[in-house]
């Protein structure tokens, strides 16, 4: 079922989003080669339980760490490992947290150190998809205007979107309906209207839209081992349209 949330709800959801978003903003400060990434892991962890929250990913489905991070063809749900970053790498980091029952989730994909032209452009193409996405999750619209958006400047830009994994309804659980692809054609699935929460989130390949998962059961990658770019909001559909909740609040 999808859920339509109350403004309580909504503010409960944007406080775990506000942990989330205020984590990548710590993180963001120490993304740079040289650093292990198990321990921007461990920084995040103490970083959501100093919050009194909870990092939702640890445990879900046995998942064993606090954030995803995915390195260059990876697209989604790397795990931290000893391995450190390197100069010129994309780094997509996912995050989420859960506060009184209620959940956050919300992902950037960072440059390490000088980072290609053509990686840069994947980056910010991604990132505008993410944009045009939200600007549609607005009253009166369907799903796939979502995805449409999205896959529309994905496509004109050159790269593919991945289909296997999408979007969600967020909310009193970390994933929830409706399903948010990335792709598809305008005015189908399910009505959008005000009190849905949820998140969306382009995965946006440099070559062809193949994925595959590595041997540990989660490292999702490209077949082609080209890069891959993730962003990721949570939002709540109100009356005036769409409202980010996990952006860093300007009163820190
Ligand atoms: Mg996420
Ligand atoms: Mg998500």
């Amino acid at each position: 079922m999808v859920h339509i949330r109350t403004d309580r709800e909504i503010s409960l959801i944007s406080a775990s989003c506000q942990i989330v978003a205020d984590t990548l903003n710590m993180l963001s400060e120490h993304v740079r080669p040289g650093i292990k990434i198990i321990d921007l892991d461990q920084m995040a962890e103490e970083f959501i339980l100093s919050k009194g929250a909870r990092p939702a990913f640890k445990g879900y489905m046995g998942f064993p760490s606090t954030l995803c991070v995915s390195v260059d063809d990876e697209v989604v749900h790397g795990i931290p490992s000893n391995k450190f970053l390197e100069d010129g790498q994309i780094v997509g980091i996912d995050c989420g947290a859960e506060k009184e029952g209620y959940y956050g989730d919300h992902a950037i994909t960072f440059s390490v150190g000088n980072v290609s032209e053509s990686r840069q452009k994947l980056m910010k193409t991604t990132k505008d998809c993410l944009t045009k996405g939200i600007a549609e999750a607005k009253p009166g619209n369907y799903v796939s205007d979502i995805g449409y958006a999205i896959q529309s400047h994905a496509e004109k830009n050159g790269y593919s979107v991945v289909r296997e994994l999408v979007g969600h309804g967020i909310g009193s659980n970390l994933h929830e309906e409706p399903q948010i692809p990335n792709y598809g054609n305008p005015k189908q699935g399910y009505k959008l209207c005000e009190g849905m929460c949820i998140a969306i989130e382009p995965m946006i390949n440099m070559g062809n839209k193949e994925v595959v998962t590595d041997a540990d059961g989660w490292t999702i990658r490209t077949a082609d081992g080209k890069v891959s770019a993730h962003f990721e909001h949570t939002i709540a559909i109100t009356s005036d349209g769409p409202k980010i909740l996990s952006a860093v609040s300007k009163n820190g």
